[in-house]
């Protein structure tokens, strides 16, 4: 017998303390292996049973302003603990969020993030990443301007981060973010560049991403 799981089912109040004030806050996080990816947009933007992972992905410590990824909220040199106090707790303006976030509100969640990946000096790839999921939420909305401003800000950052950082970039290995570029590319009509990187990618990888990458190479094929 099959039970519909609905959002309050897999949330739950995980605590988290701020690494620039000490705050202790909880925000919503999300009980894995209940909420199942069921299918992916071309560029690799999963589609879950449930819930939309993303809309829990930025943390945001209310008392200070400091905002991060789920993924390294708690790692901050002391150079860029120095510089969130000085650049981002001053203009922070406090709110107050519902308790299950809508989509508006995961956007305003991720250019917090943005806004404080920039401050502390971030990696361009962490920024680009954001850019991305900016994009998605933008495309959930059917704001497709927005989306194409993001979804450019995403793959140039991309590029930029393949060239001179380390990967993987949190769960994209080099050869998923060759593909998304490539994806984008695609997305934005950017052709030619939609091959360059995707031939690195039919070349090197296999199982779903090579199928994924064959897939889109037709697709490209058929601008040519
Ligand atoms: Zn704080």
């Amino acid at each position: 017998m099959s039970t519909t799981l609905t959002p309050s089912d897999i949330l739950y109040d995980k605590t988290y303390e701020c690494p620039v004030c000490y705050n202790k806050f909880t925000s919503k996080a999300i009980r894995t292996g209940k909420n199942q990816a069921l299918s992916s947009d071309i560029d690799l933007y999963a589609r879950y049973a449930v819930i939309n992972p993303i809309l829990y992905d930025a943390i945001l410590c209310p008392n200070c302003g400091y905002c991060s990824l789920s993924k390294n909220f708690s790692t901050l040199l002391p150079t860029q603990i120095k510089w969130i106090k000085e650049q981002v707790t001053p203009k922070y303006k406090k709110r107050n969020f519902d308790t299950y976030t809508s989509i508006n509100d995961a956007i305003i969640k991720h250019q917090l993030a943005l806004v404080s990946s920039i401050i502390k000096k971030g990696k361009i790839g962490e920024q680009a990443y954001i850019c991305l999921h900016i994009a998605w939420l933008y495309r959930d909305l059917n704001a497709l301007n927005q989306e194409k401003i993001y979804l450019n800000k995403a793959v140039n950052g991309l590029k930029q981060a393949l060239e001179t950082e380390n990967f993987p970039l949190f769960n994209l290995d080099a050869l998923t973010t060759s593909y998304i570029i490539s994806a984008i590319s695609y997305t934005l009509g950017d052709y030619t560049n939609a091959k360059t990187y995707l031939s690195d990618v039919l070349y090197n990888s296999n199982g779903k991403l090579k199928d994924r990458a064959l897939n889109l190479k037709e697709m490209i094929l058929e601008h040519s």
